[in-house]
């Protein structure tokens, strides 16, 4: 009798790609491959008895290397773990987040920042330039965003730091990439001459389902629509710059979801490469989202990939081991009046984590030490076949103590979202950056 030698591993996914063709994903290694009937057949009996009949020794080898296989003494657990502790201490790269202010030029009727007048003064400048000048030495890169509120109602702000950081990164030979998360309302031809003028580079907008949503939802303060100036200022910025880059988040409910095809389709296929397409869906805390919804988006998505949009690496995400960047121990955002918090602070007292003192040092406060003792998962997610691609979820959560009633439900079409990251890895735009 054979003994078995290896298991499978946990983390293997089938997806049927032709009629008679497969393919098989790792989500802990990222390996696909693509076989026949026949073959498959195969491996799902190495995969069962854990040996290989014959002598086919370079093949186990391949499976091994994959991870498809793996020792029977291997705990691919304790390697997500492994991976994630490591991706929160690394020095690689140093994610910071800057709000300039909380108040906004939008209303969007579902939003729950409070709009206080808050800006920057002198003091939450000095300290933060003084936090960066400290740090850059010791991380690889720093990526500074831009975020809010509405970063573009503190041009000002944006334009001087921008500017002193930009002295700090050449006296340190370091690198610093900028991002900027914004309505778009603003970001019209003059004020991105002056964005790329300062290296900033890679912009987030959102748009909300199609026109006639979007215009429901996200109205300026005097209730007016948004939609035609915020496409208008996206595509000028394409054509005008080929250097500049957007993350377009476009949120759906199973009204607007269908009618989203209007959007993609206006903007031309010339701009495309330049564009990461997140579809997603509004998400309203405690409540479930429809599994067919998530269907209807990874069908959307398809078509918008073989129509030339680039992938956003966020549901099935490749070298990156954390949920996202607060998870990461050295990332903060700040905020007005020194506040420094883990998260945007919006409904999520917990994220508040110190304050600047006089000497420009962050003072921790008892958030910061929950944050800094949570637990890397909660229990439930070591037995969840998705976390080789979610990692545990949102930190907010682990620190609450709680799940996220949504959590699986994004993978609950893995097969379609597996499928989409296989061609978007064979389309020509998804070939660069
Ligand atoms: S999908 Fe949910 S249960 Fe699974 S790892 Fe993520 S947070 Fe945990
Ligand atoms: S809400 Fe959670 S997942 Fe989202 S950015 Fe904050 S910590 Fe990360």
């Amino acid at each position: 009798v054979n003994l078995p030698l290896y298991k499978e591993s946990l983390y293997n996914f089938w997806v049927k790609i032709g009629d008679h063709s497969h393919l098989l994903y790792n989500g802990l290694t990222g390996a696909m491959i693509e076989v026949n009937d026949s073959e498959k057949q195969d491996l799902e009996v190495v995969f069962k008895e854990g040996y290989f009949r014959g002598s086919d020794e370079p093949f186990l080898k391949r499976l091994l290397g994959m991870g498809y296989l793996v020792g029977l003494e291997y705990d691919e657990v304790e390697k997500i773990i492994e991976l994630k502790k490591h991706e929160i201490d690394s020095h690689k790269v140093l994610d910071i987040v800057i709000s300039p202010t909380y108040k906004c030029n939008f209303r969007c009727t579902y939003c729950y920042v409070n709009f206080n007048d808050d800006e920057f003064a002198g003091s939450d400048t000095a300290n933060i330039l003084s936090f960066i000048e400290n740090n850059i030495d010791s991380f690889k890169q720093i990526n500074i965003t831009w975020f809010g509120g509405e970063p573009l109602l503190c041009m000002n702000t944006i334009e001087f730091m921008t500017g002193e950081i930009e002295t700090i990164r050449r006296r340190h030979h370091a690198k610093v990439l900028y991002f900027m998360t914004t309505n778009g309302f603003l970001l019209n031809s003059t004020t991105l001459e002056r964005l790329v003028g300062l290296g900033i580079h890679y912009y987030h907008i959102t748009i909300d389902g199609c026109k006639e949503s979007h215009d429901k939802l996200r109205v300026t303060s005097e209730r007016a629509g948004t939609y035609d100036i915020i496409i208008k200022n996206l595509i000028t910025a394409l054509d005008k710059y080929n250097n500049i880059f957007f993350t377009l988040r476009v949120n759906v409910n199973m009204e607007t979801v269908e009618k989203v095809d209007d959007l993609l389709y206006f903007i031309p296929l010339r701009y495309r490469s330049r564009i990461q397409l997140n579809i997603t869906p509004i998400i309203i805390e405690g409540k479930l989202i429809e599994k067919s919804l998530y269907r209807k988006i990874n069908i959307l998505l398809e078509s918008a990939y073989q129509e030339g949009y680039q992938y956003y690496n966020q549901i099935i995400p490749l070298q990156r081991n954390a949920f996202c960047n607060a998870d990461k121990k050295y990332n903060f955002q700040f905020g007005p009046n020194n506040q420094v918090y883990k998260c945007s602070p919006s409904c999520k007292p917990e994220v508040k984590v110190g304050v600047f003192n006089e000497n420009k040092t962050i003072e921790f406060n008892d958030n910061y030490l929950k944050w800094q003792e949570a637990p890397l998962l909660n229990i439930s997610c070591r037995l969840c076949k998705y976390l080789c691609f979610c990692f545990g979820g949102c930190k907010v959560n682990i620190v609450r103590g709680k799940m996220d009633v949504n959590c699986k439900r994004k993978y609950n079409d893995i097969e379609k979202l597996i499928y989409n990251k296989y061609i978007t890895s064979n389309l020509p735009q998804n070939k660069v950056g």
